[in-house]
């Protein structure tokens, strides 16, 4: 049963465990018994200090009621923005934990179109993005009366940008995990007098980002996915320093206002990073967030990096041969161009395939049309996790498994 996986033995990879200085991390996760987690890219595990967290501010809602609000709920999003500023290569007061990905888009386009000249009024989305990002780019236009473009995908965006006044992209795409280069395409987009809101989704978490080195002006990220915030946690939205002085964004709330508390008839904009707040948020969410960020203060991302890119490549070695055998493209991207997961399509037997892992205890994720999706979160996973789910799936392809008719039932989440 533990027979070498393509000449790679378990001894070797529980060496590499031994050698691993993020090892440590893994015991602040729980995890359940028998469960090998390879969907950290969609919802990340949950930190043990999490619990007590939670319970804490459930005790603190108990006891103190309304008091809660002056004992560190109200100024949470500010705080965590700046506990989660380094994570991402940003400055204290340059981040803003707040509503959901979908909503910070909608601010940026507002706040970054309303400052735009009026030769540039197009709005542009990535094809083959996560769709929110073009569903919001596309209400926001409508309301506001601007052009919304797709840059077709593997499109030159340099061709794309004339009369663009923001360009949606992601940092890592969620389907195929190619990485795109921060600094260069933020340059471009600069030097052909547009802006770029950079969605970090599949990064933040996964691999060191640098915003302000890479001259990066606009972000928005969620916390759920590589962060480990837990269901539902709440997303960010970075600015940068120098570009914090603007108009008001669209979604002008009470807690975006300069002085919330003087309940004034007319709105006047936060003058920092505040202002991309809107209203009340869950004093319960930030909670268990800012567990994890406490974890995220001790982690070097560049012992993260190499150990992502050393566990992806791991899981591919030890299937590599299996793929041509049955039909299983791999996508995903060299090295240098990889976010933190491994890619691969079998449009005919990918979703059974899914299934019949996930009943074996290894959680990887499926998307339409064909996709096969396991992410890899080096905080809470071993070499010798990654050994025993490549060896799941050797035996599930090898023994026909998938074909099992239960496996092709679909559920309402993916
Ligand atoms: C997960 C994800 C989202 C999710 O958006 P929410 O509004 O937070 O639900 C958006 N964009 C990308 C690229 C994602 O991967």
């Amino acid at each position: 049963m533990n027979e070498p996986l393509n000449g790679i033995t378990l001894e070797s990879v529980q060496e590499r465990d031994r050698r691993d200085p993020l090892a440590a991390f893994k015991q602040h996760f729980a995890l359940p018994q028998g469960v090998l987690y390879l969907d950290g890219n969609s919802l990340g595990a949950q930190p043990v200090a999490a619990t007590q967290a939670v319970e804490a501010t459930l005790t603190q809602w108990r006891e103190e009621l309304i008091k809660g609000w002056n004992q560190g709920w109200f100024d949470a999003p500010e705080r965590l923005g700046d506990l989660l500023a380094p994570v991402i290569g940003a400055r204290a007061g340059e981040v803003c934990v707040t509503d959901n990905i979908t909503l910070n888009i909608f601010k940026l386009l507002g706040y970054i179109t309303s400052q735009a000249p009026d030769d540039r009024r197009a709005v542009l989305s990535e094809g083959g993005n996560f769709p929110t990002d073009g569903y919001i780019a596309q209400g926001f236009c409508q309301l506001r009366g601007c052009e919304h473009r797709f840059l077709p995908e593997g499109a030159d965006l340099a061709e794309h940008l004339e009369g663009v006044a923001v360009v949606v992209l992601s940092q890592v795409n969620y389907r195929t995990g190619a990485l795109r280069d921060m600094a260069a395409t933020t340059q471009l987009v600069h030097a052909h007098g547009a802006e770029v809101v950079w969605d970090l989704a599949h990064s933040a978490g996964a691999l060191p980002v640098e915003l302000v080195k890479s001259g990066a002006r606009f972000a928005v990220g969620c916390t759920y996915k590589y962060l480990n915030g837990g269901p539902g946690a709440p997303a960010f939205v970075f600015v940068h320093r120098n570009a914090q002085c603007g108009p008001w964004q669209p979604l002008s709330g009470w807690h975006g206002h300069s002085a919330p508390f003087a309940f004034d008839a007319d709105y006047a904009p936060a003058d920092a990073i505040s202002r991309f707040r809107t209203g009340t948020h869950s004093a319960l969410a930030y909670t268990a967030l800012e567990a994890s960020l406490a974890l995220w203060q001790d982690v070097d991302l560049k012992a993260l990096r190499d150990k992502s890119l050393a566990m992806t490549e791991l899981f591919r070695t030890c299937l590599l041969d299996l793929f041509a055998e049955h039909g299983i493209e791999d996508i995903t991207p060299q090295e240098g161009q990889r976010g933190s997961q491994v890619s691969l399509i079998d449009g005919q037997n990918g979703y059974a395939t899914v299934q019949a892992l996930i009943a074996r205890g290894v959680i990887g994720d499926y998307r339409e049309p064909g996709l096969m999706r396991f992410g890899f979160t080096p905080l809470y996973l071993s070499f010798e996790d990654v050994w025993h789910a490549a060896r799941h799936f050797r035996e599930v392809l090898e023994s026909g498994e998938y074909r099992d008719p239960r496996f092709s039932v679909r559920g309402a989440v993916t």
